[in-house]
């Protein structure tokens, strides 16, 4: 869709896409889409942190950025894969996943085309509990009602491998739902369900309006499970939920996760890609004062950690050109 209206309003306007530079001319028009989660998590607002950087510039480069609140990490592979985002945000996992075509993506083969941008902040898998519920563990989840995560999410499918870790089945619970990030914490306050996951950076809106709306408490998640998963598969670590960001919750929990990744498609136009990355790490320090999550962000780290997928070639050439990256491979 994006492709054709700048084809057709290249052609109107009687310029040519590219100028002979490579750079965008600005009085043609881009529209780029990044696929995020949903409005309550840190995808969403990331997504709006990186789209306000590049439409700055829209009037030299006349590319303009807009966001889609989305299912999350596996619907964002999947939406790229078919053309209909040019980038997406990714679980660390997911994206390995989705390259190799292992895990949830076994059936659709490996997504060769995807490529890496940079990897962003942390996100340990999160468990909110009613404190009524008496839920002290993981293991504790059995029998209980819990929002497993809509279909398409990243902690659906970390919740699915953990279950099937544990030889667990959604008979295991007495109510499985699938409700998305933004729904949860509301069925959680309507004693709808006893816990919720998310897979998700901190501080964010979902778990701020859990633990204010009922009383709660953050489940760590550790163990001999979770020592030989994150010995075993490289894009999970140990993480900490830190203390004092919600109601309740004095104290740092340990669990484990992976990170948040930008991903695209080898499609995507060099320009756009490069305008992305210019953006962000042109502006870092604003980009790091617009959300708590991205607080402790690392340049050096995000073009390097966490990316499965090849850097896109206008991505890597950016990170080489301005010694984020050492030497062109
Ligand atoms: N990690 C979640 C997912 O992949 C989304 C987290 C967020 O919305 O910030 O679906």
């Amino acid at each position: 869709m994006k492709k054709l209206f700048t084809t057709l309003l290249a052609f109107v306007v009687g310029t040519f896409p590219l100028t002979s530079h490579g750079e965008q001319s600005a009085d043609e028009e881009t529209y780029v889409t990044i696929g995020t989660g949903g409005v309550t998590g840190v995808y969403y607002p990331l997504g709006g942190s990186i789209s306000r950087l590049v439409n700055r510039n829209k009037d030299e480069t006349g590319i303009r950025c807009s966001v889609e609140a989305t299912g999350g990490s596996v619907y964002n592979a999947n939406a790229l894969k078919q053309g209909e985002l040019d980038f997406g945000v990714a679980q660390s996992d997911i994206q390995y996943e989705a390259f190799l075509g292992k895990g949830k993506f076994e059936g659709t083969g490996p997504f060769t085309g995807l490529r890496s941008v940079f990897s962003i902040h942390p996100e340990p898998f999160t468990i909110v509990a009613r404190k009524d519920s008496g839920i002290e563990s993981f293991d504790d989840l059995k029998g209980k009602r819990i929002n497993i995560g809509n279909a398409g999410s990243g902690q659906r499918a970390m919740m699915e491998f953990l279950m099937e870790k544990k030889g667990w089945t959604k008979d295991d619970f007495k109510v499985a739902m699938g409700l998305t990030s933004s729904e949860q914490a509301k069925a959680l306050a309507n004693n709808d369900v006893d816990a919720i996951i998310f897979t998700v950076g901190h501080p964010n809106g979902s778990i701020q309006e859990a633990t204010t709306l009922v009383d709660s408490v953050i489940v760590p998640v550790e163990g001999e499970l979770i020592d030989r998963i994150v010995e075993e598969y490289p894009y999970y670590s140990y993480a900490n939920i830190p203390g004092g960001l919600y109601k309740g919750n004095e104290n740092p929990i340990p669990t484990f996760g992976v990170r948040a990744t930008l991903v695209t498609t080898a499609d995507e136009d060099d320009a756009v890609v490069t305008e992305v990355v210019r953006a962000v790490f042109e502006n870092f320090e604003t980009f790091r004062r617009l959300h708590p999550a991205f607080a402790l962000l690392n340049p050096n780290e995000m073009v390097k950690e966490s990316l499965t997928a090849p850097l896109h070639p206008a991505a890597k050439a950016y990170y080489v050109e301005t010694g984020l990256l050492e030497t062109q491979q």
